[in-house]
């Protein structure tokens, strides 16, 4: 920094918090947008037609005003069979998990994370004071239950877990989220099930019983509303009030809150996508088998596979074929791993001859593993 009045130039800069300091900056992907998206996991289609008639007839009164995001907490709310005060909407789950730390770590806390699992846990606790305690999956990627139990200690303070997880596509039981809540009273257990639909099974009945528990939805994956980011957390009434301590009352913007209840309302195109993407994904399963690729059982709407060490190349391959992929081999226990999004039956036709022209170039599936 300098300054003419200052007498000479002054080479400081404000300093952030250490912690800030050690951070790396995350990037996401950037770049073709207009091919064949399979590497954020998002819906790859479109929303419902009924939510965007609401955008298209959203006055600029509307905009002039701050977003009151209370009435539709309430209508989220029943949806989910919960009260109001039990819901909390949020810019994303992105900004769940970073309020959720916020309100909840201190300094020398433990956050317990299997993983692999996604990216943003470890960036948001990055920031912060406490301790990320990484817990390996079991070799086949299975969610590790009995390592993670293991792990508890008396200053666990948060346990996250990706459930279907990303990039594996694992999932972990009911009854083993139960456990794990009962054998951590005094820590939140964040269930973040942004990939619920299509797994269809869900702890969110838990959330009236057990005090410590939290579940985490994203309107960003079936629902098609990526661009609006808009998740939300369910919890206990007092976890929440802690949590609306730190969440802004704005962080949800107009737009994003008008198109919530018509996507809501509108079960049959929701359930329409999430069976086209279904049928898609067992269609592309298939397709991985015929040319011998190994790939991760996945209840979710993406595929974890195994291309070994031409991952890299095969990358580039898929995107000179007009599909995007995401490279996953820098994740523990991923190398040479890339996580492939399953869109419609339609669009994964076009991701099933880029495989295979990659495959045959590169000649995959042939590598001793
Ligand atoms: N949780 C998981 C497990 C995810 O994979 C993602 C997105 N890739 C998110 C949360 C982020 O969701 P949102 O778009 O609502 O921030």
């Amino acid at each position: 920094m300098t300054h003419p009045t200052m007498g000479g130039a002054i080479s400081i800069s404000p300093t952030p918090r250490r912690r800030v300091q050690a951070m790396k900056e995350y990037h996401p992907p950037l770049g073709c947008r207009d091919l064949l998206r399979l590497d954020f996991n998002e819906n790859t289609f479109a929303c419902s037609p009924k939510v965007r008639e609401v955008l298209g007839s959203i006055s600029a009164g509307a905009l002039t005003r701050y977003p009151e995001r209370e009435p539709v907490e309430a209508i989220v709310a029943e949806y989910l069979h919960l009260t109001a005060e039990q819901v909390a909407l949020t810019n994303g789950v992105d900004e769940a998990i970073h309020v959720l730390f916020e309100a909840f770590l201190e300094p020398g806390d433990e956050l317990l994370l299997p993983v692999p699992t996604y990216t943003m846990y470890e960036v948001y606790a990055s920031a912060t004071d406490a301790h990320v305690v990484a817990v390996q999956a079991y070799d086949d990627l299975k969610f590790p239950f009995q390592r993670l139990l293991a792990a508890i200690t008396a200053k666990t303070k948060i346990i996250a877990i990706a459930n279907p997880n990303s990039p594996s596509g694992s999932t972990a039981l009911h009854a083993q989220l139960l456990e794990i809540a009962q054998r951590a009273p005094h820590a939140v257990v964040l269930v973040d099930e942004a990939y619920f639909h299509f797994h269809g099974e869900t702890v969110i009945d838990l959330v009236d019983v057990l005090p410590n528990l939290i579940v985490a939805r994203t309107f960003s994956k079936a629902y098609g509303l990526a661009g609006l980011r808009l998740g939300l957390l369910a919890g206990p009434v007092e976890s929440m009030r802690w949590i609306r301590r730190v969440l802004s009352p704005y962080s949800v913007n107009s737009l994003a809150l008008a198109c919530l209840p018509p996507a809501l309302e509108d079960a049959a195109y929701l359930d329409w996508y999430v069976t086209e993407v279904l049928a898609a994904r067992t269609e592309f399963e298939a397709a991985l088998d015929f040319v011998k690729l190994r790939r991760w059982p996945s209840r979710a709407n993406f595929i974890l596979v195994d291309i070994g060490s031409r991952h890299a190349e095969f990358v580039h391959l898929m995107r000179a074929a007009g599909v995007l992929v995401r490279d996953r081999s820098s994740d523990p226990g991923c190398d040479g791993r890339v996580r492939i999004t399953i869109g419609t039956r339609e669009q994964m036709q076009l991701a099933i001859a880029a495989l295979n022209n990659a495959v045959a170039k590169l000649k995959l599936g042939e590598e001793p593993k």
